[in-house]
């Protein structure tokens, strides 16, 4: 089967299978249809494989019953299959792209450009609202917060309602919540956990923000509540590493950072600095590799600058 069967029957159903739309891979689905008729909202996971926060939450959320909602739920858990089972970092193992760089995709293309290709085309036309729910990779360290389209008001009333109270305005192309958002879809990315962890407080951390977020779509009338911490809505600088070496991070997550300051320094094996990454804004530590080693071109450090409060 290369596409999802229909997600609208107006019976009260829960299909679970899998579609193949590129390659020989399996990718598993959940449909949960109310008999009420409601918004349909699509929740993705594990575009980074070893995200594993994100998957379980996932995996719970397939458990949810027909009767407890109004609308559909659609729900792909681990979009990049065979990155999962690889405990690949990023990257789709069948071409060795970064899935969540190569949106809209391409149908022409390689494996992960055909997999986004597919959900722009022939997921994201029939959903309402969509979720990409992501668990901080083997690499990283990272403070929670929800990444929406800059621009998207409808994004960001519902990213506030997920419940981190920070939302990270995201420019750039190529991610696919911005290809959703680009199609008029309400679209959030929540990122919670690290290191690709699974722990019981973030995977409900996720759980708990998409009962929100369905709350605020009107698909269930309770959700757990939020915290009453004040929204901040940031935007996001990361610095890549402009050579090859050993990465000795200068600030922990959540420390503040003025222009200059030191936020880390690459050296070779024998002790020698070949780069000081200086911050070039004023904000705080939202998100630090957390590998030793480091590549040329990789992402260091996420500086997150408050835009309004
Ligand atoms: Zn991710």
């Amino acid at each position: 089967m290369d596409n999802l069967p229909a997600l609208h029957t107006r019976k009260a159903r829960v299909e679970f299978g899998h579609v193949t739309p590129i390659d020989e891979t399996a990718i598993p689905f959940a449909i949960i249809e109310s008999a009420e008729p409601g918004p349909t909202l699509l929740i993705t996971a594990g575009v980074h494989g070893s995200e594993f926060c994100s998957v379980e939450a996932a995996v719970r959320i397939m458990q949810i019953k027909p009767e407890e909602i109004k609308g559909t739920l659609v729900i792909l858990p681990i979009l990049n299959v065979q990155g999962f089972h690889k405990r690949n970092i990023y990257i789709m193992p069948q071409d060795g792209k970064n899935l969540n760089r190569m949106f809209p995709g391409n149908p022409e293309g390689s494996t992960s450009e055909r997999l986004a290709s597919w959900l722009v085309t022939r997921v994201y036309p029939q959903v309402d609202a969509y979720l990409d729910m992501h668990g901080g990779d083997l690499d990283e360290g990272l403070e929670p917060f929800t990444i929406f389209p800059a621009g998207s008001e409808k994004s960001q009333a519902m990213a506030a309602a997920f419940g981190i109270p920070v939302l990270v305005a995201a420019g750039g192309a190529g991610y696919t919540v911005d290809a959703s958002g680009k199609l008029g879809i309400p679209s959030i990315l929540p990122e919670v956990s690290g290191n690709g962890l699974w722990g019981e407080a973030t995977v409900t951390q996720l759980t708990d923000g998409v009962r929100r977020v369905m709350q605020h779509l009107g698909m269930v009338a309770d959700a757990p509540k939020k915290t009453a911490e004040a929204t901040k809505v940031v935007t996001m600088w990361v610095p890549t590493a402009p050579v090859t070496g050993l990465w000795y991070p200068r600030k922990d997550l959540t420390e503040t950072v003025g222009v200059g300051e030191l936020l880390g320094e690459i050296k070779n094996v024998f002790g020698e600095v070949l780069a000081r990454i200086q911050s070039e804004k004023v904000g705080f530590v939202l998100y630090r590799l957390t590998s030793l080693a480091v590549n040329q071109g990789e992402a260091l450090i996420g500086v997150g600058t408050p835009v309004s409060a």
